[in-house]
Formats: C-alpha cells, structure tokens, sequence
C-alpha cells in the first residue's frame, strides 16, 4: 500500500543546529533540581536540539516509579526558558497531548508501547489535529513494520509536518547482550517506504547498558539516520528509571566527540567509477545467486514428485539438522556470521518446502528437469 505520508526535512525544523539532530535528557524528570542540573549540562553542547524528559512513564511492573505528572510540565518550561533548548515528553493519551500544549512542549514522542495501539494512536492524532508540533513515533514493541507505518499514517493525518521516527529495538523473548534487538532491516526498509521521513535512533533503549551506546549509535550514523535520542542523567547510578543505560552529560559530549560522521554521496569522479565498477560485481553475483536459487528449488520439486510418489512426508528433520550444521561450520570459515548462515538458509529451507508443497498439492506430474 502506498504511504501518503508528507513531511518537512529536519533541517528545516525548529531548533535544527546540524546532522545528527540531537535529542538528550534524562529517561525522567525526577526533581527539579535533576531536570534543571542535567539541562544546563546538556545546554553547554551547542549541538544539543532538544531536551528530554519522561514524565508519564509507562513501567512494566506496578510499584514503579510512574513520573512526577504535571508537575514536571513546569519545570520543563523553566528549562525552556533558562536555557534555550527545545523541550520533549512521551504522550500515551489524548489528556497528556493538552497538558503537553498547555505547557508549550516543542516536541512530542509516542512511546514503543503506545504505537502499538492504534485506538490510542488515532485519540492522539485527534488532540493533534492543526497543531504545529514536532511529533516523533517509536518503533512498536513488536517488529511490525506495518503497523509503525500505520501510526506514522495517522500522526501524519492529523496535519503534522515536523514528523519523525525514532527506533528504538524491538522486545524478544531470547535474552541478549541488547535489551532489545535493533532489527536494523526494519528502520531500513521503513526508509525505503517513506524516503523523506526524518529517522532517528535510539540507542539508549536499544543497548539498556551505556557500554553499547557507542557502537549503537556509529551504526545509526553509517546507516545515514538523521539524528539520536540519547538519555542522560546528572547522576545516573541514582537514577529512578533506566539507571543502566544512562550518561552523565560529560560522558554523552564525549561519546558525541567519538562519532565519525559519513557523507551519503559523493561527487569525486574517481570514486564514484571505482563504486560504480565494485556495484557492476555486487550486481553480477546477485544474479548469480538467483540463478542457483532457481536450480535449488527445482531440485527441491524433484524430491517433492518422488515423496509424493512414495508418500514421505516432506519434512525430515535430521536432513535439515545435519544441513544447517554442516553449512554452519562452512560458512563461518568464509567470514559469515552464524546468525546470518542461520537466517539464509531457514528462508531457503522454507522455500524449498513451500516448493515441494506445490507438487504435492498441485499433483503436478511431470517431474521438471533440472537444468
Ligand atoms: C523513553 O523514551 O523513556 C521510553 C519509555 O521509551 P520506549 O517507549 O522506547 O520504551
Ligand atoms: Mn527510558
């Protein structure tokens, strides 16, 4: 389906000060002092755009520390004032929308758990309609590209131009390093889907521990997003939610010292022929790769017509088994990572059973020749 979704370039939003937009701030504002300290801190970096701060926060578990509510609308505005930067909340409802207003918040994000929903995405939508805000909408929770679009869509509908994304990873049942698994073809392909809307990383709630920030945060930049969202505290180790993941503002200055900024194009003719003959290979081998492909499957269909003729059910389990071991142990030795082997060879996998279920099903008859 196609999107009609029409935004502004970041570069003409309020409070642009250059690539990557940067939004910092603590996950909440905890006391006033907190929120006034971190800002002034965060000020200093003049490429700072936008302060953060959580004051609704929605936590997994009851007994939690849920956010200071309105109150901390207040302080935000001190800090607007104070010091110059734009100011950012989470909105989960129609009623943090007006407060938000009332208070004149700049920049408005919908939070992971609440994009999921898109009865509350649209009640928000509604409290925004005319509104000249910056709105910003995390990843869903689940890796549903589709449904991220959809609440894009419907920010979108509401009139609103400064209108960005942020990822911020997607929640899984395996526990690994990250707290939540980037899924980097997502924000990539959402790119594909809607070129000119503004992506911005979150890595704070990708990593949940600041030692992967970094690492996080140069990939972001190397996949050209335009701008992170980075939280940071006065004193992290005190703080009263996402502890692990947050950096003083001296620790975040020199994490934005570290990053190596790339250009999406170049105009230099030598390198732009050395690219294009290096893209001419790239375009050979994947046509190779289809072509084999093609051979694959129509050996899979084989196998299908002889296990149809002889009724063996299509799946064999140790087959597959000592395949993807045996691939496993080849393709790490060519530098293949095992969760890429692993992915390539499920899908193939996949389609060769989807093939064999063709002939199975179809009855078709004449067994193809392999070419
Ligand atoms: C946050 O930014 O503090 C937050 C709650 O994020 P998310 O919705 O990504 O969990
Ligand atoms: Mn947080």
């Amino acid at each position: 389906m196609e999107t009609e979704v029409k935004t502004i370039s970041i570069k003409d939003w309020r409070g642009y000060k250059g690539r990557p937009f940067l939004i910092a701030g603590p996950c909440s504002a905890e006391t006033e002092q907190q929120v006034m300290e971190t800002a002034v801190r965060l000020a200093e970096q003049k490429e700072i755009s936008v302060f953060r701060a959580g004051i609704w926060k929605p936590r997994t578990r009851p007994n939690s520390f849920e956010g200071v509510g309105v109150e901390g609308l207040k302080w935000l505005r001190e800090v607007k004032k104070e010091t110059g930067l734009m100011v950012g909340i989470e909105v989960a409802n129609e009623k943090h929308v007006y407060e938000a207003l009332k208070y004149g918040i700049d920049m408005l994000w919908i939070g992971a758990r609440t994009s999921v929903n898109p009865f509350t995405v649209q009640e928000i939508s509604n409290a925004l309609t005319g509104v000249d805000v910056m709105v910003l909408v995390k990843n869903p929770i689940n890796p549903d590209l589709e449904l991220w679009i959809g609440a894009i869509e419907r920010i979108a509908k509401a009139g609103i131009k400064r209108l960005g994304a942020v990822h911020r990873g997607f929640s899984a049942y395996e526990k690994t390093v990250y707290r939540n698994q980037p899924n980097w073809q997502l924000p990539i392909e959402l790119r594909r889907r809607i070129p000119d809307l503004p992506i911005i990383c979150d890595p704070s709630h990708i990593s949940g521990a600041r030692e992967y920030l970094y690492e996080i945060s140069q990939k972001a930049m190397d996949l050209n997003f335009d701008g992170l969202m980075i939280e940071s505290h006065i004193d992290p180790d005190n703080a009263l939610s996402d502890s692990a993941q947050q950096l003083t503002p001296n620790d975040l200055k020199e994490l934005l010292s570290r990053l190596i900024l790339r250009s999406p194009v170049t105009s230099d003719p030598k390198l732009l022929d050395i690219l294009g003959e290096l893209r001419q290979q790239i375009d050979v081998f994947d046509d190779h790769l289809l072509d084999i492909l093609e051979k694959r499957m129509k050996i899979a269909e084989t196998i299908g017509q002889y296990k149809k003729e002889n009724n063996i059910t299509i799946l064999q389990t140790t087959r597959w088994d000592e395949i993807i071991k045996k691939v496993l142990v080849k393709g790490q030795a060519k530098g293949l990572s095992r969760e890429v082997i692993d992915s390539i060879f499920k899908a193939i996998h996949q389609e060769s059973i989807n093939h064999q279920m063709k002939i199975m099903n179809n009855g078709v008859s004449d067994r193809k020749k392999v070419k």
